[in-house]
């Protein structure tokens, strides 16, 4: 009966598909009913092209969200809807007594989230995993539900009295525009977009209620400090401190009032996360005195004035490369106009705590090490060179310094071990990318989507048909994309296009693009994963990754994957009388691993993708512990625009996250499972009434024995026992999730 009313009635005989044809009838005879439509399954028959339609159809009747089984499909308003996010509305779920009958909705997931931590068998942990291409939503969803249990998983007693007289809640939702301010920036795709993945577990007491927090991030973009593709921008942080500073400030940090600063591009887009104030104020409510904070802002102002150094060639190449001073730097600068009036060098340097002339002589000149006695040599850089070693220095410090803030911030949010029991994970991950010149950011970014979607395929989709295959269930398989030979190919042993590039780096050869690339294409050659590679000019690589194929292009891979600090720069911010800085780079020999010079030091090289690796399986290993939910974000178009469907962006997307797979499954399939332990303790009492619906040898309902079989069955007693099962159905789903 449920599974008929649901449209989900597995079985072949062609009574509930007649249901399913009639109310699909309905829809599908008029297109303004398609928005009305509230999950996708019901779509008949399910394919890109009605989906597509439903989804359209309700895009432009302002509805958002529409489940897709296991999935909530999430469409980007892309316009203020304040009354779908009000408080109100988040109690209103919170309080249903079946939210999964109330519209679809980011707090549906979020409440069910809520009861399956509340499972009175047994708590298990959640997760959230939201995913979507940039500037499909994600982030923006995940500080939704953020603020969803800063209201529903709070009891108005929770103050904490031995700390400052904050509450943990709103310190949590303070941690948001901080780690934005540092980690996100305008790009082409997204006016806020976040540079960093990001797992933040919301940490639940016995009671439910939210105690405290903890923040994962993963990888953060720290190129873009010294690097930004010209309609680009640095991260928001620097604009902030340029626009927000009081006139002391900006003396005190060197920043006259529109200065020309190279890593300030597009200075004059005015974006509403540009708000210093709200930055500052989160910060201080996190714990970060405005000494501590000024600190940061002139170190960060420092980075704008080491940006500013310009090196000349130098025509004798035993000669170091000289700075330029500012005038002739003119028009090299793509901020404000006008050139900074100051000399970079002693600026930078003044800022950073550091002598002017160790600062420079670091940034000209490489000291190498070699032979037995690692005698020290020091040689000239050229150009090129110099500029890199100056954008180095930035990315080392800045790094240091956002990692320093996610450790700030844990500690100021996170609750003591003992004052929490269960917890709520929300993964705001940077979603499948796909550029012309893609490289090995891209390569971590996809790598890390095809292991999201194993996870996910592992979770729903082979679960389910292997569950149903033991139970014997008659069931027509469905065919889903499993992805373990793409990840075979990128992290496979003992070969992979991970392990080559490590092996590149760990032999330290001088090797070329061009030799790369036939060492993968060789060594990988049986991969179905890797594509045919035809068409290249520059040398680069195909994986045909499960939301389409991406060309990695190898030159500068290798450089990359080692992502090498030169030890004298590590030494050189050592020696830094800047506070924050002297915190950041302590002399303790056991920080310096990595930047030891080769030969002192035996640690294996951890290279970029070892270290990204590594996370990313310690990320799946909590998600596998938990029960995880899943928000599909859709971007329904590139510009931003609101009311404005694409529909080849949307297919795009729609094809990229398998979702019609998915919809086929979660349609096909039983849609409630209980474990038989918890039937049977549930439902014994109805053997005793009806012995008809118990499975003995004659029965001829031997699996089911629901009352609506049986023939004896008066519908009057059974009415209680119906509507017993309908109240108790959430709980024994959350059962069956929790005993397999
Ligand atoms: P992502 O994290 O996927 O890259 P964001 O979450 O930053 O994308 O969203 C991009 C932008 O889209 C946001 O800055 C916001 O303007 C808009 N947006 C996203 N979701 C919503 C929503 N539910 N309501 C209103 N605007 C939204
Ligand atoms: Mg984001």
């Amino acid at each position: 009966m449920l599974q008929q009313v649901n449209g989900h009635n597995p079985g072949s005989d062609g009574q509930a598909r007649e249901y399913l044809r009639e109310d699909l009838q309905e829809f599908l005879g008029g297109e303004v009913l398609l928005y009305k439509l509230d999950d996708l399954t019901r779509v008949n028959p399910v394919t890109l092209e009605t989906v597509l339609r439903c989804l359209q159809a309700r895009y432009m009747a302002d509805t958002f969200y529409t489940n897709a089984g296991c999935t909530l499909v999430a469409l980007n308003p892309f316009k203020p809807v304040p009354q779908l996010y009000s408080p109100e509305l988040m109690r209103e779920y919170h309080a249903a007594p079946q939210p999964q009958k109330l519209k679809p909705h980011v707090f549906t997931v979020g409440e069910q989230t809520y009861r399956n931590v509340k499972s009175l068998i047994e708590p298990v942990n959640q997760s959230i995993v939201v995913s979507g291409e940039s500037g499909a939503g994600k982030t923006w969803t995940s500080r939704c539900l953020m603020k969803f249990y800063a209201v529903v998983a709070t009891s108005p007693a929770s103050w904490e009295s031995h700390k400052i007289a904050e509450r943990i809640e709103q310190r949590i939702l303070n941690s948001n525009p901080v780690m934005e301010a540092f980690g996100n920036a305008c790009t082409l795709r997204n006016n806020n977009s976040s540079r960093f993945g990001k797992f933040i577990q919301l940490q639940l007491n016995r009671a439910q209620q939210m105690t405290g927090a903890a923040v994962q991030t993963y990888l953060l973009e720290k190129t873009r400090v010294a690097c930004q593709a010209s309609s680009e921008r640095n991260f928001h942080i620097f604009y902030q401190i340029c626009k927000g500073a009081s006139e002391d400030e900006r003396l005190q940090w060197h920043l006259p009032e529109g200065a020309a600063f190279s890593w300030l591009p597009n200075p004059e887009r005015s974006l509403e996360e540009d708000c210093f104030e709200v930055t500052r104020e989160a910060m201080l409510h996190l714990g970060i005195d405005t000494p501590t904070q000024n600190n940061i802002f002139k170190v960060l102002a420092g980075l704008l004035h080491l940006g500013n150094i310009q090196f000349a060639a130098s025509e004798d190449e035993a000669q170091p490369c000289q700075p330029m001073d500012d005038a002739k730097c003119e028009g090299q600068g793509v901020g404000w106009g006008r050139p900074c009036q100051e000399d970079s060098v002693r600026t930078a340097a003044s800022l950073l705590g550091l002598p002017e002339d160790v600062l420079l002589e670091m940034v000209q000149i490489r000291t190498i090490r070699a032979g037995r006695q690692q005698q020290v040599f020091r040689k000239p850089c050229a150009r090129a060179e110099c500029d890199t070693r100056r954008d180095c220095l930035a990315k080392l410090i800045y790094a240091r310094l956002f990692d320093w803030l996610v450790s700030v911030i844990n500690s100021s949010i996170c609750a003591d071990t003992d004052s929490w029991t269960t917890f709520i994970g929300l993964l705001d991950v940077y979603g499948f990318e796909s550029f012309p010149d893609n490289s090995l950011e891209q390569l971590c970014i996809n790598y890390a989507n095809e292991k999201l979607q194993q996870h996910f395929v592992a979770h729903y989709l082979r679960a389910q048909q292997e569950e149903y295959a033991v139970e014997g269930l008659e069931w027509s398989f469905i065919n889903y994309q499993d992805n373990q030979p793409c990840l075979d190919l990128i992290e496979g042993s003992p070969i992979s296009i991970c392990s080559l590039i490590n092996e590149e780096c760990r032999l330290n050869r001088p090797s070329s693009a061009a030799q790369l690339q036939t060492r993968i294409e060789t060594a990988l050659a049986g991969s179905p994963c890797l594509g045919h590679n035809k068409l290249s000019r520059e040398p680069s690589f195909i994986v045909v990754h499960y939301a389409g194929p991406v060309r990695y292009h190898t030159a500068g891979l290798v450089e990359k994957n080692k992502d090498p600090i030169p030890p004298e720069l590590t030494r050189l911010l050592q020696q830094s009388q800047d506070p924050l800085l002297m915190g950041l780079f302590p002399t303790n020999p056991k920080e310096k691993t990595q930047e030891e010079p080769p030969g002192q030091s035996r640690a294996p090289v951890l290279t970029v993708v070892s270290k990204f690796k590594a996370s990313l399986e310690q990320l799946l290993q909590v998600l596998h512990s938990t029960t995880p939910h899943y928000i599909r974000c859709i971007k329904p178009n590139s510009q931003g625009q609101a009311q404005t469907f694409l529909q080849e962006e949307v297919l795009s997307q729609l094809e990229a996250c398998g979702l019609v797979e998915t919809i086929h499954i979660s349609a096909a399939g039983f849609p409630i499972r209980v474990s038989h332990r918890n039937f049977v303790e549930r439902y014994k009492l109805l053997r005793r009434l009806h012995p008809c619906t118990s499975s003995g040898p004659d029965s001829p309902y031997p699996a089911k024995g629901l009352p609506e079989w049986c023939p004896h069955s008066e519908e009057a007693t059974l009415e209680p026992l119906i509507q017993d099962i309908l109240h108790t159905l959430p709980v024994l789903t959350q059962a069956a999730a929790i005993t397999g």
